[in-house]
């Protein structure tokens, strides 16, 4: 079975019916009913939340959206905010280099746009840490552009509905075609959010429930009853691993930290002090030899932290002494330190050990 021309206004139909009954209701979404009381989506809002869900679920993200929120409740009081303080609130959400950008991009709307985001798609686009799956989803939703919304939730209904042969990612564009084939140019904000929300609580990728979709009985792979063959994708390239030694020194009050580089992952938050990561296994002399003081350091344990790209493991060392130049971060704050989550794992082991 495949959707003919002729379904594409059912398909429509169905789709926003079941989003007026069903769709989820979020902190920073306004539904169709609110619309009707007169609520508008608050642009600032919105970019935050697709932000931080590029990366995350509903469920994670929302906290962290409600303390960025309270603490900065306009794009104003975010531009203004010390960056670490950002980088501090965003640990934990991994992908700090969105932290960075949503920072900056905080910056360029308050100073060159009049703390008002480009009201379109391509004004959008030229905002840092904005791209193209981000610019079409907030023009659709808070300036109900007609754009056309394609995520990973969206890759995969479209994917099913349509039996799209091709693997992922070189599917992408076709996929994305046949997206755009569909997309409401009525209501297209309620409809890119409808399709995001089929795709997170019905057609799942594990557990499609196509008993109760809207799009049953025009769908490729419910017909054939092979959804979760879909979508087809290219096999993964094998994760290379990198070690590297981390140096847990505390003098009983204060724990030894420093500042990455601000360019490159995890640029210009805190860490341990530590060795480069590496993708072969140093011996212990190596790892000892880039200690930040000469003491009797004790293997506290291990730590592994998975990234895009690879696995970092990271040996923990921890010793106590009189610290030497750095940041000195009190053992009863360091969660006012912007540190990230492979970090905050060493810190346990070197803590608890
Ligand atoms: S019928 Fe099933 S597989 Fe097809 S779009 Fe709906 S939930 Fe997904």
């Amino acid at each position: 079975m495949t959707t003919r021309p002729q379904d594409i206004p059912a398909l429509r139909r169905k789709l926003l019916a079941w989003y007026d009954e069903s769709g989820r209701t979020l902190p920073w979404r306004i539904r169709p009913e609110d619309r009707a009381r007169g609520m508008v989506a608050d642009p600032y809002a919105v970019w935050l939340s697709e932000i931080m869900l590029q990366q995350t679920t509903v469920p994670h993200a929302t906290p962290y959206w409600e303390k960025f929120l309270a603490e900065f409740p306009t794009v104003q009081d975010l531009a203004d905010a010390p960056r670490d303080r950002v980088l501090t609130l965003w640990a934990g959400l991994g992908y700090y280099a969105r932290a960075r950008n949503l920072h900056k991009c905080a910056q360029i709307v308050r100073d060159e746009f009049g703390g008002a985001f480009p009201d379109s798609e391509a004004g959008l686009l030229k905002l840092p840490g904005i791209g193209p799956y981000t610019a079409a989803a907030i023009a659709a939703i808070c300036f109900g552009e007609a754009t056309n919304v394609v995520d990973g939730n969206v890759e995969r209904v479209i994917s099913r509905l349509r039996a799209v042969q091709n693997p992922l990612p070189p599917a992408k564009k076709e996929i994305s075609a046949l997206a755009g084939q569909i997309a409401s140019p009525k209501r297209p904000s309620d409809y890119a959010q409808a399709l995001m929300d089929l795709g997170a609580t019905v057609c799942r990728p594990k557990n499609p429930d196509c008993s109760i979709c809207p799009w049953s009985k025009y769908c490729a792979a419910r017909a054939a009853g092979n959804p979760l063959d879909y979508p087809k994708k290219l096999p993964k390239k094998k994760m290379p691993t990198r070690y590297g030694a981390v140096f847990y020194l505390s003098d009983g009050e204060n724990l030894l930290l420093r500042r990455r580089p601000e360019t490159g992952l995890l640029g210009g938050m805190m860490e341990l002090p530590g060795t480069d990561w590496r993708e072969d296994k140093a011996d212990e002399s190596d790892w000892l030899s880039a200690a930040p003081l000469k003491l009797n350091w004790e293997k506290a344990g291990q730590v592994q932290h998975v990234f895009t790209h690879f696995k970092l493991r990271l040996t923990v060392y921890r010793g106590e002494g009189i610290l030497p130049k750095g940041v000195h971060a009190p053992l009863s704050d360091l969660k006012d330190y912007a540190l990230p989550t492979a970090m905050v794992k060493a810190v346990k082991v070197g803590r608890n050990f």
